[in-house]
């Protein structure tokens, strides 16, 4: 047996087995080897009953001699009781409460291994444990192997479906009773240094830690074992991105120059004078633009922070340099956003862009997909579809790529299919945890604009019930009493657009009519078509609308200082970094804003939400949040494909080792001890982490 052998090879796993633990990615010894407990009990204090002690922690092995359900008005609830009995002749009590379920579970007759903390009932004089862990030891057909599961440190595992912690221990064991030692994979300097065990030692001990292990250790997952595993994960993980990153250096790019005159137009297009971040950041850029080598970069920068200015610039260099650029958003209306935005700046230089959008019809199309294809468009812009489709460029230089907080979509980019090696820069307004953005977006460079524009004031947000809303209201007819602008925002799901915009559109009706008669009310949503959307938007920055009513389409691109007040209807259902891309459409401006979250029903995960919006507008922590709250799976949305399948590592829980971990990574491919070692290491990473760290590299 060796790693690579399925585990229908395992004693005990047959078909039906084998395909529930194939559901859950587990095919071969070494799937399940990386199936690690995510607990460990301590169990080697076994005691008879007779033994127990109140108020300390133990183990029993003990035989069930009367069970018995009571009290229950629904099912499941009620009290369940057992006593146990065992060769020592004293009874312990077994209480459980709401323990209706376990009435199917344990029975008269059954021997169990009881693990918990010994109370005395002063009312019935037993001696009692509330709530005990437990396992049948009788009953079931993987018996024999009775000490591996009493009498030591114990793993738990998540169940896999109809597989208990018990079974998966069982068949674990197997596996290293019969697997042939594992031989290290990462280089030995690395072991002695960070004083880890061998491998080999470590998987062992990750099952099975040894009589004297500290639990609180193997609990915390910092034992020399896990950290050891854990290590491993990202490191290879990070030798890998740093392999990638290494290759890009060495492609063909173009080499932009920047001299004085260039130097004058940029100058000449901004309309304002630059933040020291937006500085700082464009020079990286530049830096990268001049390097014969594509740039693979990510911008960072809190939503309202400035980011389409910086990449008016990196646009400005190269235009000048002869080169066309290309422009994509996530969304039609952020694409039409853009294209407005740049429009309007670019045009000063006498650049000429077009918008390709969907709504476009094919002779406009064909139009400016000529405009393109000769050169005579400097700039594109457009959805992903933009670099997909069929619209050729006379001379692709910059490719920017805005993907808002809707990752994943750069994977699927075919530019390089086009045969060109553009440089790339992507905007994000999710800042991403630094953890996730090395893993994710590792092969990336990342520059990061960490500083408003001046002037700006913190956006105060508050929370209201539904029965609040006329308050809203009044507040919002205040400030456009004030001459501000406003915003009301209907929730989206994705898949029932139809539904937001039909009651946006209802909202657009009753405030209009009823709410506000005297106030101009606007009404934007995503099935409205590309003019219409263009016409609304410039009504709205004109001030002819003072309300607008609009489903989450609004969440990115809107860019109206003068919009002082957000309601958000709903706002329990969105996410975070949803509500906080919506807030982020008003604060534009020198004025208060407000964004006010209206709620009907919450749940606590959703009053987690809105209190962390209500304290903080910085986008960093918000992002934390969310990611803490939803986990790294769900923070990147169920499409997201570029997160990386750790195991045994958990970039919340061991951010501290990643860094020990890329370091390394960095330092040995760098700096290899030898060419054999690296030669090695890379064909280990193409053979068994090719199809786990799907990362993100554009172009
Ligand atoms: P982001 O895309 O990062 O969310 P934008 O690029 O849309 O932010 O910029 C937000 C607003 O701030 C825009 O109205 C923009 O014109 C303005 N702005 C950006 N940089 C500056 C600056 N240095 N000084 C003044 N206003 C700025
Ligand atoms: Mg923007």
């Amino acid at each position: 047996m060796d790693l690579t052998t399925p585990l229908t090879y395992v004693k005990g796993i047959g078909p039906a087995r084998a395909a529930m633990l194939q559901a859950k990615g587990l095919v071969t010894v070494e799937d399940l080897l990386g199936y690690v407990p995510f607990r460990y009990e301590d169990r080697s204090n076994m005691k008879t009953i007779a033994q127990l002690a109140p108020g300390e922690m133990a183990t029993v092995i003990a035989d069930v001699s009367s069970a018995k359900l009571s009290g229950f008005h629904r099912r499941n609830l009620g009290l369940f009781e057992v006593r146990f009995t065992d060769a020592s002749r004293a009874t312990l009590a077994g209480k459980w409460f709401h323990g209706g379920y376990l009435a199917n579970v344990l029975a008269e007759g059954m021997k169990v291994a009881l693990f918990g903390k010994v109370e005395f009932d002063s009312y019935t004089g037993d001696l009692t444990m509330l709530h005990p862990e437990f396992e049948i030891l009788s009953g079931d057909d993987e018996d024999g192997e009775g000490t591996l599961h009493v009498g030591r440190i114990v793993p738990i595992y998540e169940g896999v479906s109809k597989l208990t912690t018990r079974l998966l221990r069982v068949f674990t064991h197997r596996v290293l009773e019969s697997l042939a030692p594992v031989e290290d994979q990462i280089p030995q300097y690395l072991c002695q240094r960070l004083k880890m065990p061998d491998l080999w030692t470590a998987l062992r001990q990750i099952h099975f830690p040894p009589p004297d292990s500290d639990l609180r250790l193997f609990n915390a997952f910092r034992s020399p074992a896990q950290f050891r595993l854990i290590f491993e994960e990202f490191f290879w993980l990070e030798c890998g991105v740093a392999l990638k990153r290494g290759k890009a250096r060495t492609l063909p790019g173009i080499a932009f120059e920047i001299g004085p005159r260039v130097r004058e137009r940029v100058k000449a297009m901004l309309p304002f004078k630059p933040t020291g971040a937006q500085k700082r950041v464009i020079k990286e850029i530049a830096d990268d633009m001049k390097a014969p080598h594509p740039m693979n970069r990510l911008l960072q920068g809190d939503v309202g922070s400035g980011k389409t200015i910086v990449a008016a610039e990196a646009a400005v260099i190269a235009i000048e340099n002869g080169y066309q650029v290309a422009v994509l958003a996530p969304t039609e209306i952020l694409a039409t956003q853009h294209a407005y935005y740049f429009k309007q700046i670019l045009s000063k230089l006498g650049y000429v862009t077009v918008l390709l959008t969907g709504s476009s019809t094919s002779r406009e199309k064909a139009q400016l997909k000529k405009l393109v294809a000769e050169g005579l468009a400097q700039v594109a812009i457009g959805t992903h579809a933009l670099l997909e489709k069929d619209v050729e460029f006379h001379k692709l230089g910059l490719a920017i790529i805005d993907e808002q907080h809707r990752f994943g979509v750069l994977q699927r980019l075919g530019l390089l299919e086009k045969g060109v090696h553009p440089d790339v820069l992507v905007m994000t307004a999710t800042p991403i945890p630094r953890t996730l953005a090395m893993t994710i977006y590792g092969d990336l460079d990342v520059s990061v604009i960490d500083e408003m524009p001046p002037g700006r004031k913190p956006i105060v947000t508050k929370h209201a019930t539904a029965d609040q809303v006329e308050l809203a209201y009044s507040f919002m007819k205040r400030q456009i009493d004030e001459g501000r602008q406003a915003y009301v925002v209907y929730p989206v799901i994705e898949e029932s657009e139809t539904q937001a915009m039909k009651a946006a559109q209802k909202m657009y009706e009753h405030l209009s009519r009823e709410v506000f008669p005297d106030i101009p009310v606007g009404l934007m949503h995503g099935r409205l078509g590309g003019d219409e959307k263009e016409a609304v938007m410039q009504r709205f920055k004109e001030g002819l609308i003072k309300i607008l009513v609009s489903t989450t389409v609004i969440e990115v691109g809107m860019d109206v200082s003068n919009a002082s007040v957000m309601v958000v209807e709903q706002a329990e259902r969105f996410g975070l970094a949803q509500l906080h891309q919506l807030r982020g459409r008003v604060g534009r401006g020198a004025a208060q804003s407000y964004c006010i979250l209206v709620t009907e029903k919450m749940n606590d995960a959703a009053r987690e939400r809105i209190r962390t919006l209500v304290e903080s507008t910085d986008g960093f922590y918000i992002s934390e949040m969310d990611l803490k709250l939803r986990g790294p799976g769900e923070f990147f949305g169920t499409k997201q494909s570029g997160l990386p399948s750790l195991r045994v590592a958990n970039i919340l829980r061991d951010a501290e080792i990643l860094e020990v971990a890329r370091r390394e990574a960095v330092d040995f491919i760098a700096r290899p001890p030898s060419e054999d070692d690296l030669r090695r290491a890379v064909a280990y990473i193409r053979d068994h982490w090719q199809r786990r760290y799907g990362l993100v590299t554009v172009g």
